[in-house]
């Protein structure tokens, strides 16, 4: 409204009822001077980025304004949730401005991966989904890899440009701003978006050491991943920590594996082969028959079959079923939002089936690894 109270950092209108969201203050905060939202708050006093989420609509306002600005965009993405953190409709949005692909969380690959293989992997991605990029970098929020390169990449393209950084929430984009903040800002300076005087963008501008700032968005909230699904409990299970140990299994046609209760994979018709799983390896793998696969999960869901526990298993939706046909001579993978991947390993073709909480996006793709 009219004599709502704004941030005097980013110019968020404020509010003290919802954590999450953008423009949040604590009700004590307010009586503090400057009256600055939390999340700047975090940032000029520990150096800390925090997440802010907003939905699809909103965030497609911010990125409208982006693209009618001279603008350099770090898109961030998940590496192990791609084609569900990919913000597939950013082209439209950032209109001639240069877009660096910033994969992150490389550190959940196996060690021995072939990395030109990933990169050239990510850049077919990419042009199937119709997104330009100006380059692309593979790094590690966490481990701290890729950040050099990252931050060459930025020094050869902005020019004069504001950077932008664009992520949906869980890929790492705090963890990473964090990393630059520590390494790179100026926090002596001001939080400030007095450049934007009177708007409202729902963005921190973080002051750099070299008198340039980088911009941080709210994070995209993308719901057909797991990570979106499953209570906060849960989530430290489902994304995983450490670097994935693929598990392999020799399957006969008419078995099926559980991913605890969060999912189940049949393999409905084929000669016998071996499927890998990469997934957390705190989420239990087990194999039944197929014919006895709905009276085990109706029996055991939440107990043998976990996470989530019995009472989060009534929380996520009902299964839904998704078969494909696994083309003979291709290499596939069956993906599964947030939860990972299941690679076929013989050309010789299948008929599986995955089914998993209703809106969680699975699909098959050309092998990452
Ligand atoms: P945001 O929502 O995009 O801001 O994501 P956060 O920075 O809060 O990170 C989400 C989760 O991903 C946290 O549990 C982080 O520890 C984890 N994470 C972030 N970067 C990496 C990374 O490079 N590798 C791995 N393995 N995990 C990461």
């Amino acid at each position: 409204g009219q004599d709502a109270m704004r941030c005097s950092g980013c110019g968020i209108e404020l509010q003290t009822e919802q954590q999450e969201l953008p423009g949040y203050i604590p009700q004590k905060a307010l009586e503090r001077e400057p009256v600055i939202c939390q999340r700047c708050f975090r940032i000029k006093n520990y150096n800390e980025a925090s997440s802010v989420a907003v939905d699809q609509d909103e965030f497609l306002k911010l990125l409208g304004q982006i693209g009618g600005k001279n603008a350099l965009v770090i898109h961030i993405v998940d590496l192990f949730d791609f084609e569900g953190s990919l913000i597939s409709g950013l082209q439209r949005f950032v209109g001639n401005n240069p877009v660096i692909l910033a994969v992150n969380k490389i550190d959940l690959l196996p060690k021995v991966t072939n990395w030109n293989k990933v990169l050239n992997w990510v850049q077919k991605q990419c042009k199937e989904h119709g997104l330009k990029t100006q380059d692309i970098v593979l790094c590690s929020a966490k481990k701290n890899q890729g950040f050099d390169r990252l931050l060459e990449m930025v020094s050869t393209y902005r020019g004069d440009r504001d950077v932008y950084v664009v992520g949906a929430t869980n890929v790492g984009k705090s963890t990473l701003i964090n990393r630059l903040i520590r390494d790179y800002s100026d926090l002596e300076q001001e939080l400030t978006t007095s450049r934007y005087p009177g708007t409202t963008l729902d963005m921190v501008n973080i002051p750099l050491d070299d008198g340039k700032f980088i911009i941080d968005t709210p994070g995209i909230v993308y719901p057909w991943r797991y990570s979106e699904m499953v209570t906060r409990e849960d989530l430290g299970a489902v994304m995983p920590e450490n670097p994935l140990k693929p598990m392999v299994y020799q399957l006969n046609e008419g078995q099926t594996l559980f991913f605890g209760a969060l999912a189940r994979f049949d393999f409905i018709q084929g000669e016998r082969q071996s499927f890998t799983c990469f997934t957390s390896g705190r989420i239990e793998i087990h194999r039944t028959k197929l014919e006895r696969a709905d009276s085990l999960y109706a029996e055991h869901a939440g107990e043998l079959l976990s996470p989530p526990n019995k009472e989060n298993v009534a929380k996520l939706p009902e299964f839904t079923r998704h078969e494909f046909s696994i083309k003979k001579g291709s290499h596939t993978d069956i993906f599964i939002s947030g939860l990972g991947w299941i690679k076929v390993n013989s050309d010789q073709g299948a008929i599986v089936a995955v089914h998993a909480p209703r809106g969680i996006r699975v699909l098959t793709r050309t092998s990452l690894i």
